[in-house]
């Protein structure tokens, strides 16, 4: 991406907007939510709703301040733990600096008044307009979407790892997300298959699985190790009917031979899709048993708490 480039040694002096204009095709114009939402950071977007004129605090001048917008958020504080409005905490950077002008914004969720989200921006609005353009340096929490609980359960000490092959799968770097990908499922392949032994086990599976499930884990290569689980798994951890370990080692052995880019970003995709339907399945599977367990046992203990009561009268 060559959007962003320039900043490094010129951050405010010489915008990019300026040179990009007329040498690089650009993105159509979004709004200052969907860019404040959806757009990742190092990327120059010209935005349409960017500002609003402001006659209070400069007296018979026009002058123009940023219209800022609430925005919907995933909110991860314990009490929202899903899409909150986040509203801006305070303050209206003014955009009459023709350079353009540097500013944080910071969000706050308006249901746990807690969790805050911060943006770094650099803004230049169109002389006598509205519109501009804005360079996204970065946000807090990082940029990207929402990535299951359980999968980072499942994946443990490789979180950011896996984190890392999100934001190049966002960027559309295919070889990267793959590599990432592949990375975090070869390194916590003992991991994983503990989790699937644990679920089968619960599931009551045969003997044999597991046996193949523990001779698995002592390969040394996540492929070569499904290569040797040859039972089949529990029917609730299957995906579409298919053995979520085999699907995994499709796509991982397919992505070591010389692919495009793009075959790579598909593949990271997959890859990604898999692992958190899985686990997803094994966390299901490891709750709807627990839970059973406890029925069962209420309803043994609800019983001898009859018989004794009858008893003794
Ligand atoms: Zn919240």
């Amino acid at each position: 991406l060559q959007r962003g480039k320039g900043f490094d040694t010129e951050p405010i002096e010489r915008p990019v907007a300026e040179q990009e204009e007329s040498s690089q095709e650009e993105p159509p114009p979004v709004t200052l939510t969907d860019f404040l939402q959806n757009v990742p950071p190092s990327t120059m977007t010209a935005v349409t709703d960017l500002a609003v004129a402001d006659r209070y605090t400069n007296g018979i001048f026009r002058s123009y301040v940023l219209a800022i917008p609430p925005l919907v958020l995933r909110c991860n504080h314990e009490v929202c733990q899903g899409p909150r409005i986040f509203r801006h905490r305070k303050g209206r950077p003014d955009l009459n600096d023709d350079d353009g002008t540097n500013c944080f914004m910071t969000y706050i969720c308006s249901n746990c008044q807690e969790r805050e989200k911060i943006y770094s921006l650099w803004i230049r609005r169109t002389k006598d307009a509205s519109s501009g353009h804005v360079y996204k340096f970065g946000e807090l929490p990082e940029y990207g979407p929402h990535t299951p609980g359980r999968l980072i359960t499942l994946i443990g000490p490789d979180r950011e790892m896996f984190l890392k092959g999100r934001r190049s799968e966002i960027q559309g770097l295919g070889i990267g997300a793959f590599g990432y990908y592949r990375r975090v499922v070869e390194n916590q392949k003992i991991r994983i298959l503990d989790e699937v032994i644990r679920a089968a086990q619960k599931l009551r599976s045969g003997p044999v699985l597991i046996e193949q499930l523990k001779a698995a884990q002592r390969e040394t290569q996540f492929s070569k190790a499904i290569e040797v689980v040859k039972a089949a798994l529990p029917e609730s951890l299957l995906i579409d009917g298919h053995n979520p370990l085999s699907l995994l080692h499709s796509a991982l052995s397919d992505g070591l031979h010389d692919r495009t880019d793009e075959h790579c970003l598909q593949l990271a995709h997959n890859i990604r899709v898999v692992l958190t339907a899985f686990s997803e399945r094994l966390a299901q599977a490891l709750k709807d048993e627990a839970e059973l367990h406890s029925a069962v046992s209420q309803l043994l203990n609800a019983k001898s708490g009859d018989s004794s009561s009858k008893g003794d009268s």
